[in-house]
C-alpha cells in the first residue's frame, strides 16, 4: 500500500520537474518552442514511488536534491514527517543527511541535531538521544528543550542525580520553579539508597527533598519508612503523626503502614485520639478513612470503624440495594453482623475498580504512581473516596 510519505515524496518529484520544466520553458529563450524533456532523474524517483520502493526513491531524492539554503526546510519538512507517521529510520536517514553537509550554518546544524535527538528518542535509543540533548543543553538555541528533553531521559533510566542537575539548569534558564519536580527525584535517590540498606544517603536524600518549596508528603512518608527499615518505630510513629495532622490524600496510601507502626508498637489508641482530633476539624477525610479501611481491611480500631460504618450507612447509592432504615434500627448483633457484609461486598467492588485517578489526564490506576506514566507530572494522582459504581457497572458490562 502506498503511504502518506509516498505520496509526498511523488509530490515533491512532480514539483521538482515542474519547477525544472518551467526553468527550462522560461530560461532558455532560444528554444522558445520546443518544450523541454522531462528530467530523467524525475523519472526515476517517480519511478521507485510507483514500485512502492520508497528507500530508493528517498535515496534518490537525497542524491538529487542538494541540502542548501533553498531546499533545506522541504528536508527538515519531509524528516518530521517520516517521524511523525513512524517511518524513524527515514527520518534518521535526511537529518543525518544534512548534519553531513560541511558549511552548513551552524544554527541549521543545531536544528538539524535537535531533530536527530527527537528521532532517536522516538526510536527508542535513548543513548544516542541523551548525547546530542547534552550537546544542545551546553549552548544552542534549544537549550530549554534540549534540557526538557534530558530530564525526559532520566526519568526514564532513572537516572536521579542527572536528572535533578538538567532540572536545576533548567530552573535557572527557564525561570520556572521544578521544586516539586525536583524533591520527587531525591525522593527516589532517597528510595533507592533505604532499598541498598544506606540509610545515612537515604536521610541525606529526603532532607534534599525537604528544603524546597513546595513540599511533598513523600519525603515524610519516605523518612516514616527509613525510621521502620531502622527499627526506629518512635520516629515513625511521630511521622505518621504528622502525616495524619496534615489531613491530606496521602492518608489513603499511609493508613495501613500507620496502623501496622501502632500495633507494632502495642497499642493502637494513640492513633484513635490522633485521627479523632483530625477528624473533629476535618470531618470530610472520614470517607477517605473509610474506604482505604474497606479496601485494606483494617478493623478493629473505633474511630476507623465508626467511619467505615457512617460511610455504608450515608452513601446514596448503596440505599438502592440495603434497607438503611432497618438497619439503623436492628439491634447491635444483627446490624454490626448485615454491616460486615456490605463491607465484604464493597471490598471485592473496589478491587474491580481503579483506585487513583491523575487530574490532569485522567490516568488511573490501582497502586499510587508518584509520576504519572501517561502526562509525565508528579504527584497529580489523587485516591478515589467512594466506590465508583458506574466504573463498575461499566467493567461488568464490557466483560459480559
Ligand atoms: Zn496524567
Amino acid at each position: 500500500m502506498p503511504t502518506e510519505s509516498t505520496f509526498l515524496l511523488a509530490g515533491l518529484f512532480l514539483l521538482l520537474a515542474a519547477a525544472g520544466w518551467a526553468m527550462g520553458r522560461f530560461g532558455e529563450r532560444d528554444e522558445e518552442d520546443a518544450p523541454p524533456p522531462l528530467n530523467i532523474d524525475y523519472l526515476k524517483g517517480l519511478n521507485f514511488l510507483l514500485n512502492e520502493q520508497t528507500d530508493q526513491a528517498l535515496e534518490h531524492f537525497l542524491e538529487m536534491v542538494r541540502v542548501d539554503d533553498k531546499t533545506i526546510e522541504t528536508h527538515f519538512a519531509l524528516g518530521s514527517l517520516f517521524r511523525r507517521r513512524g517511518e524513524v529510520d527515514r527520518a534518521i536517514r535526511i537529518h543525518q543527511n544534512i548534519i553531513a553537509r560541511p558549511d552548513l550554518a551552524s544554527e541549521q546544524r543545531d536544528q538539524a541535531l535537535f531533530s536527530l535527538a527527537k528521532d532517536y528518542l522516538h526510536a527508542g535509543l535513548l543513548d544516542r538521544a541523551e548525547k546530542l540533548f547534552v550537546r544542545l543543553a551546553e549552548g544552542s538555541r534549544y537549550q530549554v528543550q534540549a534540557l526538557e528533553n534530558l530530564c525526559r531521559i532520566y526519568e526514564q533510566e532513572k537516572e536521579w542525580q542527572k536528572a535533578i542537575d538538567a532540572g536545576q539548569k533548567l530552573e535557572t534558564l527557564g525561570g520556572q520553579s521544578l521544586a516539586l519536580q525536583i524533591a520527587h527525584y531525591y525522593c527516589e535517590l532517597a528510595e533507592k539508597s533505604a532499598r541498598e540498606g544506606d540509610f545515612s544517603s537515604a536521610r541525606h536524600y529526603v532532607k534534599k527533598a525537604q528544603s524546597g518549596r513546595p513540599r511533598t508528603m513523600r519525603g515524610a512518608l519516605t523518612r516514616a519508612h527509613i525510621a521502620r527499615e531502622t527499627d526506629d518505630n518512635k520516629t515513625a510513629i511521630r511521622l505518621y503523626h504528622r502525616i495524619i495532622d496534615e489531613h491530606t490524600y496521602i492518608i489513603a496510601e499511609a493508613l495501613p503502614e500507620i496502623v501496622a507502626a501502632y500495633e507494632r508498637d502495642g497499642s493502637t489508641d494513640g492513633l484513635d485520639k490522633a485521627l479523632r482530633n483530625m477528624l473533629q476539624g476535618n470531618p470530610e477525610m472520614s470517607s477517605l478513612i473509610a474506604y482505604t479501611a474497606i479496601i485494606n481491611n483494617i478493623v478493629g480500631i473505633p474511630v476507623i470503624d465508626d467511619c467505615v460504618d457512617d460511610y455504608i450507612l450515608n452513601e446514596p447509592t448503596l440505599s438502592e440495594f440495603v434497607d438503611i432504615h432497618d438497619l439503623t434500627n436492628a439491634d447491635e448483633g444483627s446490624k454490626s453482623e448485615a454491616l460486615q457484609k456490605v463491607r465484604a461486598a464493597l471490598a471485592k467492588l473496589a478491587a474491580a475498580t481503579p483506585r487513583y485517578q491523575c487530574q490532569e489526564c485522567g490516568f488511573s490506576s490501582q497502586r499510587l504512581l508518584w509520576q504519572c506514566p501517561s502526562c509525565r507530572n508528579w504527584e497529580t494522582q489523587r485516591p478515589a473516596s467512594r466506590v465508583q459504581f458506574d466504573t463498575v457497572l461499566q467493567h461488568s458490562i464490557t466483560n459480559h
